[in-house]
């Protein structure tokens, strides 16, 4: 679908959004509850949105003062708000998502957990670590593996040329199993994600961290 048409989706399915046509981003309200909660928060946001959308995810700023722009709120250094660890959102939606989902599923549940966090001090469902630690944890997930050695060894096969594996080829575990009795299931779901680029700077960002 053409951005365009996403846009107009969004903003008719939210009357509280609208375009800021000079700064070409999206700007207004998100109300937080349902008929069942009563409404249980409402933030200002700004939300932009990328000309290349959904390959590359949107920027959402909270612009209205009520979270804290701290790493513990999952605010990055930017101050834009980290809605999602990229590789999982690919893995996720592999085929892409609509706006109206990304605003749905992604971007509403973060201010829920907001609110939950204001409330209990903590998260509701045990998520992962903000900014670059989060990331080599969704790793831990993807290859049900806790392991930084081995996820940097599993992402220099998926950036290298030869990233296809045999079936009975050794595993890059070290588990001196096959890999079609070991990691071959979460290899080939990471393999799926066309856009090797995230696996370059992954594997960067990984390489550096201090743990
Ligand atoms: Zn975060
Ligand atoms: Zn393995």
């Amino acid at each position: 679908m053409d951005l365009r048409d996403e846009i107009s989706k969004l903003l008719k399915k939210y009357p509280t959004l609208r375009i800021n046509q000079e700064k070409k981003f999206i700007e207004g309200y998100i109300e937080i509850g349902n008929s069942k909660s009563g409404k249980l928060g409402e933030y200002k946001i700004n939300l932009l949105i990328p000309k290349n959308f959904p390959k590359t995810y949107p920027k959402l700023y909270e612009v209205g003062g009520k979270i804290l722009k701290t790493p513990e709120r999952h605010i990055n250094y930017d101050g834009s708000c980290c809605v999602g660890v990229e590789i999982i959102m690919k893995k996720k939606y592999p085929n892409g998502l609509s706006l109206v989902e990304y605003f749905e599923n992604e971007i509403i549940p973060f201010f829920y957990n907001q609110i939950y966090y204001d409330y209990y001090g903590e998260w509701a469902n045990g998520d992962y670590a903000h900014y670059n630690l989060g990331i080599l944890e969704a790793y831990y997930d993807l290859l049900k593996i806790e392991d930084k050695k081995i996820v940097i060894t599993c992402l220099e096969k998926l950036t290298s040329e030869k990233s296809k594996m045999n079936r009975n080829e050794k595993c890059f575990c070290g588990s001196n199993l096959k890999i079609k009795k070991c990691h071959l299931k979460e290899y080939e779901e990471l393999k799926v994600i066309r856009d090797k680029k995230i696996f370059f700077r992954d594997l960067e960002i990984i390489k550096k961290l201090d743990i």
